[in-house]
């Protein structure tokens, strides 16, 4: 298991910033959600600026029926003329009879949605009454007031916890959003350890939601389901804290956490997991060399920014600057927190200004950062690495580590063949 630091940054001091933010909405966390739900859909209740954000950051679909698209507010909604209800109930209407196959639709609150008190649960709630049993109507906000990306994704499913079935045994939920993939080979990995009853939230289908009740224990697979944590907590499951399973060392001690949890002894557990270890080995160490002694500083955007510079400080020889965090959920991130070397500055929160300034006098070798500070950044000389890609890329687990670290060495060695280009 992993040995902490002599000292950790558990107890560190947090640099706490509340000034001016460069941030996505939580509309983004769409993208990926509408992936991963094969049987949802996404009506995202707001403005054409909403909808130009999902299209050009979704691309646009022209061979599949989307599923997502955006319920325009016009002018006369909102300025109150026309009731926005009626509208959004035809809409439901309308989009339900095309598309059988939606089995959960969730409106998704914009800032106009806000702006206008639009009230969205209302709408849930009459709309699930009109269309059950066959669709369930859910609703939670995007709005990118105050909020960061990752949040879109985290409201999501905390919405959808109180509408969970009530478990009534021991059971094991996994919550998070991963590519199926890498779920797949997570369930693979618990299933050689005999855990064998493993429910995910999201579930890939409405059929396949998971139980929860006060036997219920869930391990997140993402750091920035602080609501979701809460809601799943109300229900009564209990949290298993670990590291996040990202690199070797943060997915043995998750898997460990998870395997003692279920009843799994060490030398099966070892057994199990050689193999991937030995191969996320492999793959880190052809990825750290052009990592190692490298600064980084983080931008705080994802909120994957702990866990992600545990793992490039501890195994792939980085030295952290900053590690800035839109917020930090200590019952989430603690155990990275303490695994994370003393050294960097931990801020949370952000104003632009003042971090754009140490980051200019730290001059890192690498800053992760929002696509908006990246390109400015490039023109000064920095090393830029987009925050969101993180999000979009799978990176959880032993068979994505060595990808993990390639995408933080890909921008430093595109540099260096700069360099080298320039200096013939
Ligand atoms: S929800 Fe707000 S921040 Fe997000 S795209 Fe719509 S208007 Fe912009």
């Amino acid at each position: 298991m992993p040995k902490p630091p002599a000292t950790g940054c558990g107890a560190a001091p947090v640099l706490k910033e509340r000034g001016q933010r460069e941030v996505f909405c939580g509309l983004t966390g769409i993208i990926w959600l509408h992936r991963k739900m094969q049987d949802a859909f996404f009506l995202v209740v707001g403005s054409r600026t909403c909808a130009h954000l999902l299209q050009s950051a979704a691309g646009v679909m022209i061979f599949a029926e989307p599923r997502f698209a955006t319920a325009i507010l016009e002018e006369t909604d909102l300025a109150g003329l026309a009731d926005a209800q009626d509208e959004l109930d035809n809409q439901v209407a309308q989009l339900l009879a095309r598309r059988p196959d939606i089995r959960q639709l969730f409106l998704v609150g914009s800032c106009p949605s806000e702006v206008i008190k639009l009230d969205l649960g209302r709408a849930a709630e009459r709309l699930s009454a009109v269309h059950a049993p066959h669709v369930r109507v859910l609703n939670y906000s995007g709005s990118g007031i105050e909020t960061t990306f990752t949040e879109g994704e985290d409201a999501c499913l905390a919405a959808m916890v109180p509408a969970l079935p009530e478990a009534n045994a021991k059971s094991l939920l996994i919550a998070g959003a991963l590519p199926d993939v890498v779920e797949d080979q997570m369930l693979g990995l618990l299933r050689a350890m005999g855990i064998e009853d493993v429910a995910c939230l999201p579930a890939r289908r409405a059929d396949d939601l998971p139980a929860v009740g006060p036997d219920t224990v869930v391990a997140l697979v993402q750091p920035f389901l602080g609501e979701t944590l809460a809601a799943l907590t109300r229900r009564g499951a209990r949290h298993i804290e670990a590291p996040l399973p990202f690199g070797d060392e943060g997915t043995t001690a998750w898997l460990w956490a998870v395997a003692r949890e279920m009843g799994v002894d060490a030398n099966t557990f070892a057994r199990v997991t050689e193999a991937p270890r030995a191969r996320a080995r492999r793959a880190i160490a052809a990825a750290s060399g052009t990592l190692n002694g490298k600064s980084v500083f983080f931008f705080p955007d994802s909120q994957l920014e702990i866990p992600l510079a545990r793992f490039l400080t501890r195994e792939c020889g980085m030295d952290a600057v900053e590690v800035g965090a839109p917020f930090i959920h200590r019952a989430i991130v603690g155990p990275d927190l303490d695994l994370l070397p003393e050294g960097p500055t931990i801020s949370e929160g952000q104003d632009v200004d003042k971090q754009l300034d140490r980051a200019r006098a730290a001059r890192p070798d690498l800053t992760v950062c929002g696509l908006g500070l990246a390109n400015p950044l490039e023109s000064e000389g920095l090393t830029t690495k987009w925050a969101i890609e993180l999000v979009f890329t799978p990176v959880h687990f032993y068979e994505q580590a060595g990808d993990l670290a390639g995408l933080f060495a890909r921008p430093l060695r595109r540099k260096e063949k700069l360099r080298l280009e320039a200096a013939e």
